[in-house]
């Protein structure tokens, strides 16, 4: 199985009550920052978003569930990992950073963190996400109120659940012959290309929803989808769903306002990729890897 950043770590068991509050892992965000106790901005980064990563940074771990202070707005059980109880919690855009603890990105930590943890604070940015905009019931208006036993936030009135969101997107890496068709969208980093990706519509398949989404992003037509691998990418809640592909028909015709340049790249020259961070760095590797071992280039 393909390992991926933000993948759930094989030790840990989601729980939604604590039975016993003990000593925890405190997954504490401010908007999307993390609080972490971390060393020097000093290490490079493979993230074009990220001019410098840390030195070292790990998740506090307290025992006092009062240490927030008054201000926390809200706070969830994740549940255990290994033997550690998991803890999220969100505090106001302003709040300063206790004593030898800072606020950064998760992009920047990335590599950083312990792989488990960082995949745990993905986990708990989209936890907090959804516990945020689910607070009054979307059909009647009342305020929701949490589940004993379960991940979901129910109406008292009209008994409408709401479950944590997930937005499912595929991503395309399109071949012809020793050629990939990487893109930028207008938000991409100076220089930066990648693989097509777009949100699933309601009503159709992943495979129609590649077609489409490529067909529109840069009017050419594909064959012969197979899957990669999917990821959990909570920016803010998505799950990517990548295939590699073939070209069928069609010149290049960028989308305006979502494709800023697309092109055709030679496998051994290809531009400046996305980090290592997103499955779309995983997929790129994977196929020219796969192309230089079967000698298509
Ligand atoms: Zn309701």
């Amino acid at each position: 199985m393909t390992h991926l950043p933000f993948a759930r770590p094989p030790d840990f068991e989601q729980l939604v009550r604590c039975e016993a509050p003990g000593e925890g892992l405190w997954f504490v965000f401010r908007g999307d920052q993390l609080l972490v106790e971390m060393g020097p901005l000093e290490r490079p980064s493979d993230d074009a978003r990220v001019r410098m990563r840390p030195a070292w940074a790990r998740i506090p771990l307290q025992k006092n569930h009062n240490w927030l202070g008054s201000g926390t707005l809200r706070c969830l059980y994740l549940g255990v990992l290994g033997r550690q109880q998991c803890w999220a919690a969100e505090l106001p855009k302003d709040a300063a950073a206790p004593a030898g603890m800072s606020w950064e990105g998760l992009r920047a930590l990335f590599s950083v963190l312990d792989d488990r943890h960082f995949a745990l604070a993905g986990r708990a940015l989209q936890l907090l996400d959804w516990d945020r905009t689910h607070q009054f019931c979307g059909r009647c208006g009342t305020r929701t109120e949490p589940h004993a036993e379960e991940r979901v936030r129910i109406c008292p009135a009209c008994k409408l659940s709401a479950y944590p969101r997930v937005a499912p997107a595929v991503m395309a890496l399109i071949k012809r012959e020793s050629q990939l068709l990487l893109a930028r969208g207008p938000h991409f980093p100076p220089g930066m290309f990648s693989a097509l990706a777009g949100f699933v519509e309601p009503g159709e398949s992943l495979e129609q929803c590649i077609e489409r989404e490529v067909l529109e992003e840069v009017g050419v037509r594909i064959s012969n989808s197979r899957y990669f691998a999917s990821q959990s990418w909570p920016f803010p809640h998505s799950l990517m769903i990548a295939f590699v592909c073939d070209w069928a028909s069609g010149d290049i015709k960028p989308q305006a306002g979502e494709i800023e340049e697309a092109n055709w790249f030679e496998v051994l020259q290809l531009p400046k990729l996305p980090s290592k961070i997103s499955i779309a760095r995983k997929l790129i590797d994977a196929v020219v890897e796969e192309m230089k071992s079967t000698n298509d280039v």
